[in-house]
């Protein structure tokens, strides 16, 4: 392995100390060693008319030990919220308890099949009901759909069901333009484009929101709906929220919240009562739940009463004891189907044990500390780190500029990378792209203060080391990760996924 390109090769083995050098299973397999000892199989007449495979079919073969080892070591190569802080910002990176954990693997939940018969399911339907009345709770909000599998289909959910809100009007047709802030998470402009909507962009202010008098200068009878996050990507509470749902409304429109960052405002917020008709929860973020590497997403939207008849099916329907789920449209207003079953079994049950162990108190305290902790770096940072917007207060995630490294010859992605040497996972880089050189930073509520004032000492030490001048640590970064810096716009446009297809 010593001449794996972009592989520092200080030692004979490639490896380093503990962390191994790790090459794929087509560069250590053999064609002709296998994990399993079968017997010559007695001579038979095969029955494939001629089409079976003559040339060999290229797998690779590996001892059991072998195959065993290349996934344990591709494993420690993961980073995860249970290895260290993971500053990602807008994505919640939060501790997953491991009380959820067990009970996601309780058998009842963890073995449940989703063509089972209803009957044999009551629990499960049990249990999404009581998730769906937590979640309408929490967001004052009339109905939900719990299919969606991440936010992003949570976005193409809510506004399929706009559409067919507009649809049950006669506008459809007429209404076919989503107005987005230039802020705005790439997911939602993609998904608007992906039901055949043109997006408009709104601008924000000099202070980071989007006022209403942005809003109203774009709104127009070929508007569908507004997609707004709140709090904003920039970590800024959207003060003129109330004002905008009205102006929407008033011109015919929907207002579809992005709820990514409900981490903010759990409990002590409540989107209905700010206008929202509809928004996706990212149980995977808000409510806990593995993700980023570490299991499926869901995204359930919580609909407002006016877009609640044409919600997609399948959804629960209680009727005195019994409840069942509704799985076709007819007869319906609903838009249809989203996804084959019912959503993300494990993820519910692992929502629901969040919910029920913070309880109403607690799940508002999560939300104060998350905002806290943020606020809390902020102040620890700003003196040597850059904000736009000025000197305020952030909700749960707090941004930087790269103007601390004008000058310095020190990129925010030099910057990020030389964080992978300390042992922290980068925050969120060049996003939101309103902000130059953008570094978005959420520490959650799970770390404690000890963790913040470590992670804020590395920061201090690495901002003034660029400072200083010393660019070479950054341009040279990251000098102890597996890889050292990858084109990540050519593995993203033009990925090899195949063995043997590489140029
Ligand atoms: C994470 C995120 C999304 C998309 O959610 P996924 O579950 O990753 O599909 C959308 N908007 C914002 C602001 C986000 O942070």
């Amino acid at each position: 392995m010593l001449d794996h390109p972009n592989h520092p090769s200080e030692t004979f083995s490639g490896d380093r100390g503990l962390d191994q050098e790790e090459p794929l299973l087509f560069e250590i397999g053999r064609a002709d060693v296998t994990g399993v000892d079968i017997d010559e199989p007695e001579p038979f007449t095969p029955r494939l008319g001629a089409l079976e495979r003559t040339a060999p079919i290229g797998l690779p073969g590996l001892s059991e030990p072998e195959t065993m080892r290349h996934y344990v070591r591709l494993s420690r190569k993961n980073y995860s919220i249970d290895a260290g802080l993971y500053p990602l910002g807008s994505c919640t990176m939060k501790h997953n308890s491991r009380l959820a954990e067990k009970m996601a693997r309780l058998e009842g939940f963890a073995n449940i099949h989703p063509l089972q018969p209803q009957a044999t399911a009551r629990g499960a339907l049990a249990l999404m009901e009581e998730l769906s009345r937590f979640l309408l709770e929490l967001t004052n909000m009339s109905a939900v759909a719990l299919s969606p599998k991440a936010g992003a289909h949570g976005e193409l959910c809510g506004l399929m069901t706009i559409e067919a809100a507009l649809r049950a009007r006669g506008q459809a047709q007429t209404r076919r333009t989503v107005l987005i802030p230039q802020s705005a998470h790439g997911t939602n402009p993609a998904s608007a484009a992906l039901l055949g909507f043109t997006v408009r962009a709104i601008p924000a202010g000099e202070d980071g929101i989007v006022h209403a008098d942005a809003v109203a200068a774009a709104l127009g009878p070929d508007v569908a709906a507004i997609m707004l996050t709140n709090p904003n990507t920039c970590g800024l509470f959207e003060r003129e929220v109330v004002e905008i749902a009205r102006l929407v409304h008033e011109s015919g429109g929907y207002f579809y919240c992005d709820g990514a960052n409900f981490n903010a405002i759990a409990g002590v917020a409540r989107p209905g009562d700010m206008g929202v008709d509809a928004m996706h929860l990212n149980l995977h973020k808000t409510f806990s739940t593995p993700h980023g590497g570490g299991g499926p997403g869901a995204g359930p939207v919580v609909l407002s009463a006016r877009l609640a008849p044409f919600a997609p099916v399948p959804f629960l329907l209680r009727d005195g004891d019994s409840l069942r789920l509704v799985e076709h449209a007819e007869g319906t207003q609903s838009f249809g189907r989203l996804t084959a079953f019912h959503g993300q079994m494990g993820m519910f049950v692992r929502a629901l044990s969040y919910l029920l162990s913070h309880g109403g108190d607690g799940v508002a305290q999560a939300s104060r500390d998350a905002v806290l902790a943020a606020n809390y770096l902020r102040a620890r940072l700003r003196d040597v780190m850059t904000q736009p917007f000025g000197d305020r207060l952030c909700m749960h995630e707090v941004l930087f500029d790269d103007a601390f490294l004008k000058g310095t010859g020190v990129t925010t992605l030099d910057f990020a990378k030389a964080m992978i040497d300390e042992g922290y996972h980068p925050m969120t880089v060049y996003f939101p792209l309103v902000v130059h050189g953008a570094m978005l930073i959420e520490p959650t509520e799970s770390e404690s203060k000890r963790s913040l004032d470590r992670f804020v000492a590395t920061l201090r030490a690495l901002a003034e080391s660029a400072q200083r001048g010393e660019t070479e640590r950054f341009a040279e970064a990251p000098r102890h990760a597996p890889r050292r810096r990858p084109d990540e716009t050519a593995a993203a446009r033009r990925p090899v996924l195949r063995w043997g297809s590489r140029q």
